[in-house]
């Protein structure tokens, strides 16, 4: 698993650009025997393992994509990819799932139904290969789903479930506001698109705070505000671009609601122009109850009871959640952090890493809630 790992680690693909990377995990899969699909929804890779008795489905999904940051670790095996990193632990997530095909198939002659291992492209930037896949058939026959997440915030050891909301719904927007330039001595004659965009800027702060219902977690960030360009000059445009996150449908849309009404309200009051673009990302992951305590009874067979419990949903966005709109499952923290090594760096950072041994605990996880549902159906057959 390590070494599939730090081979993975040193060539990063980016999203929508992954060529070697499912080639390899292809090959790795057929030469298990198992029937292999590739170029599943543009770049995914499907395998299914037929088990020798008939019985449910079970799919397990790992994701392979990397991202564009130059790596900072240090680590021998560091990408050799300039720009490009493992800075979200995919690849770990694709080493266990390809180790663990290999376990489960010399299972093959014991277990009472399949399983399909998805290994996911695109999975850091919207629409999502998660999408694309479903469409083109991942998901055919399918009864129950698990996922996880190698989680650096989480020290190694520990498992993270939740019965209900994991992750939030992850949205982008970019507010462009067109005012009038003019002389920085003068600025009665022009309409001032800072200015503008401070106000913007402010409003739009208050919303969570004044609009949403307090028992609804709500984001709205603004990451990014571009305007002007001399000290003299008063700015005839700016463009503001931000992130909202929710997990609440309703919270979501009243959020876009009032903030176009913010926008257009500041503008029409300051004798502007705007255009307001709110691009819908990923959905909340929500899990389902029934698969999460299958997951927390698997663990506590071979997992310490006090590394596994049910963890606060985390703001960020995952592409899982497509699969949990069409069948029942559920995604789960696997710890990765550990301070001791000095593995504390968040996802997406430079020098993010995971300890390795999350890998073979996220394996163990994954492997016996997959049995779970495919032994106990052979021991309820015979
Ligand atoms: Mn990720």
């Amino acid at each position: 698993m390590v070494e599939l790992r730090r081979q993975f680690h040193t060539e990063p693909e980016l999203s929508y650009e992954e060529v070697i990377t499912p080639k390899k995990i292809a090959l790795y899969l057929k030469d298990l025997g198992l029937e292999v699909r590739e170029g599943v929804g543009g770049r995914g890779v499907v395998a299914t393992l037929k088990g020798a008795n008939p019985g449910k489905t079970v799919a397990l999904r790992a994701d392979f994509d990397a991202l564009p940051i130059q790596e900072e670790t240090e680590l021998p095996f560091a990408s050799k990819i300039p720009g490009r990193m493992h800075a979200c632990g995919h690849d770990g997530h694709t080493a266990t799932l390809l180790v663990l095909a290999k376990a489960l198939t010399s299972l093959k002659a014991e277990l009472a139904g399949n399983v399909v291992f998805i290994h996911q492209f695109a999975e850091e930037l919207a629409p999502g290969g998660a999408i694309a896949m479903i469409e083109d058939g991942a998901l055919d026959g399918v009864d129950v789903i698990y996922g996880t997440h190698l989680w650096s915030p989480l020290p190694v050891g520990d498992i993270g479930f939740s019965r209900g909301r994991l992750m939030a719904a992850a949205d982008r927007f970019v507010i462009n506001i067109q005012g009038r330039g003019g002389h920085g001595a003068m600025p009665h004659e022009t309409v001032d698109a800072v200015m503008i965009g401070s106000n913007i800027s402010l409003m739009l702060q208050q919303l969570v705070s004044r609009n949403t219902n307090p028992m609804e977690p709500a984001v709205v960030t603004i990451a990014s505000f571009h305007a002007g360009g001399a000290f003299n000059v008063i700015s005839d445009k700016a463009k503001l671009e931000g992130t909202v996150r929710t997990f609440n449908k309703t919270v979501q849309n009243q959020l876009i609601k009032r903030m176009e009404e913010t926008v257009k309200g500041v503008c029409e009051a300051s004798g502007a122009d705007y255009s307001f673009e709110y691009i819908k990302g990923y959905p909340a992951v929500i899990n389902h109850p029934e698969a999460t305590d299958a997951l927390m009874k698997a663990a506590a067979t071979f997992h310490p009871q006090d590394n596994m419990y049910e963890t606060e949903p985390v703001m960020g966005g995952e592409d899982f959640s497509y699969y949990l709109q069409h069948v029942p499952g559920a995604f789960f923290f696997t710890g990765a952090g550990n301070e001791k090594k000095g593995i504390v760096y968040p996802h997406h950072h430079p020098k993010f890493d995971i300890d390795e041994q999350s890998m073979l605990i996220a394996a163990k996880q994954l492997g016996a809630v997959s049995l779970a549902h495919l032994v106990t159906a052979m021991v309820t057959r015979s």
